[in-house]
């Protein structure tokens, strides 16, 4: 994916982790490896008529307390160090929130935004062929993660359910409504994320430049990188919620609203989203700046939510960074240096595994859903998000202050003491 290693990073995490709890070395081998790696290539007919081959993979870390679960990625950079390390962010995020499921990821190297909407299908198409025997209700369930959408899920769920002969919505999450997907999923990792920094607020204050608390939700500012799935609706949220939102960026580039008197202006988000889709970009917005993905993640606001792509904050740019909290929406922004530099300044990082595990948890309701046929209320599926957010970011937080360390080091501590039990349980 980028020249730093994903997977090396997620290795040193484990490491940290495991020193500090005397993890026996048996289960450290076991956590060090996934225990399935699918490499394979899916031919794809062009609409030229021409054929391209891509290369694809599936990853299965672990499963020591239940089916693999995790997403898939279309991306030209993906790899597989890089799908290694989402499956193994998996293993650990659904052992933190407490779901009986364990981490897998798969991945595409592939631009979608290069394929017509046929070409995309039958790529999708491809890929479910090429895993069938290998996912399943109670083997491993996909869902969906950077490019991939509920339509492309249910392409997955058509040709798994074709290819076994009957119909089989529990294969796959974050599927649209209309084919047995979850209400509330298409928020859930957002929504999940803004129960988890309402928790940071309690514990943390935000201080203005006067040393006065920041009590309002409309003194505290944030910029946000990346406008998918995950950052688009984390900044409607927030606005909602009367949060200053300063800045927001895509791929392209991003967008800040600066002002001459009190530093910065709050942005129109609804009006942002509207105009990036209109215009296919969001620079030029009226009354914003274009800032760079680098000046973007260096801002002085008081929150910075990476929500895109890993190794945005790393050794190279960690002592500009100036927020006081950054919330990972996005797996794996922040590498294991920068990390270590950002707990000394008493910046707080509140880790992808527990940010973002909004997302696996209602694809976890989605699939109960499933397996029952019986579907809930929106009411019941957010209601339930918010206890499981809140309980876990309360676990956390205990053994954070208990081992004086930085809150992911504490999240792998409860994820892991949950895994090794089980692979102590089940025997080695
Ligand atoms: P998405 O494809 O919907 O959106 C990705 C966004 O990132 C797009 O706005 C894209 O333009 C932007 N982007 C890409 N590269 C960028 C860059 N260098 N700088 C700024 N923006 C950039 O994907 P998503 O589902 O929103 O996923 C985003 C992140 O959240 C990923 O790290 C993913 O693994 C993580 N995540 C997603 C879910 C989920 O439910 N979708 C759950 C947990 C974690």
């Amino acid at each position: 994916m980028s020249e730093i290693n994903p997977f090396l990073n997620a290795l040193k995490q484990l490491k940290t982790a495991a020193d500090l709890m005397n993890l026996e070395a048996s289960v450290l081998e076991i956590l060090q490896k996934p225990k399935r790696i699918l490499e394979f290539s899916i031919p794809v007919k062009m609409d030229d008529g021409t054929l391209k081959v891509f290369e694809g993979y599936r990853v299965q870390y672990n499963d020591a307390r239940g089916p693999f679960k995790g997403g898939i990625r279309f991306h030209p950079e993906t790899d597989l160090s890089e799908v290694k390390a989402l499956a193994f962010w998996m293993t650990i995020k659904c052992a933190m929130v407490g779901i009986p499921m364990g981490g897998a990821k798969g991945g595409v190297t592939v631009d979608p935004k290069k394929l017509s909407i046929a070409e995309l299908e039958r790529l999708s198409r491809g890929y479910t062929r090429a895993v069938a025997d290998f996912i399943g209700p109670e083997k491993d369930v996909p869902a969906p993660d950077v490019n991939t959408t509920p339509q492309i899920m249910a392409w997955i769920m058509d040709e798994y359910s074709k290819i076994k002969g009957f119909n089989n919505p529990g294969v796959v999450t974050g599927k649209p409504l209309e084919v047995n997907g979850s209400k509330g999923r298409d928020i859930a990792t957002a929504q999940g994320g803004f129960y988890i920094l309402e928790k940071v607020l309690e514990k943390i204050k935000l201080m203005d430049e006067k040393g006065k608390s920041k009590t309002a939700n409309s003194d505290i500012t944030v910029a946000i990188q990346g406008t998918g799935n995950v950052g688009g609706n984390m900044a409607k949220i927030l606005a909602k919620n009367g949060f200053k939102i300063v800045a927001i960026s895509d791929s392209k580039g991003g967008i800040v609203r600066k002002s001459k008197i009190n530093g910065f202006e709050k942005l129109d988000v609804e009006g942002a989203m509207k105009w990036k889709k209109e215009n296919e970009s969001l620079e030029g917005f009226p009354g914003t700046e274009a800032v760079s993905h680098k000046e973007l993640l260096e801002l002085p606001v008081d929150i910075l939510i990476p929500a895109a792509m890993e190794n945005q904050i790393t050794d190279e740019n960690v002592d500009k960074i100036k927020a006081k909290i950054i919330l990972e929406l996005a797996n794996g922004p922040t590498t294991p240096e920068a990390d270590a530099k950002l707990f000394k300044r008493g910046i707080t990082v509140v880790p992808d595994v527990l940010a973002n595990a909004g997302g696996v948890t209602v694809s976890y309701f989605e699939w109960c859903q499933n397996i029952r046929n019986y579907y809930w209320e929106e009411e019941k599926v957010i209601s339930r998000l918010e206890k499981i957010m809140k309980e876990s970011f309360d676990e956390v937080w205990v053994i954070k202050e208990k081992y004086s360390v930085d809150m992911r080091t504490a999240a792998f501590v409860l994820a892991i003491t949950r895994i090794a039990e089980a692979i102590r349980m089940r025997g080695m």
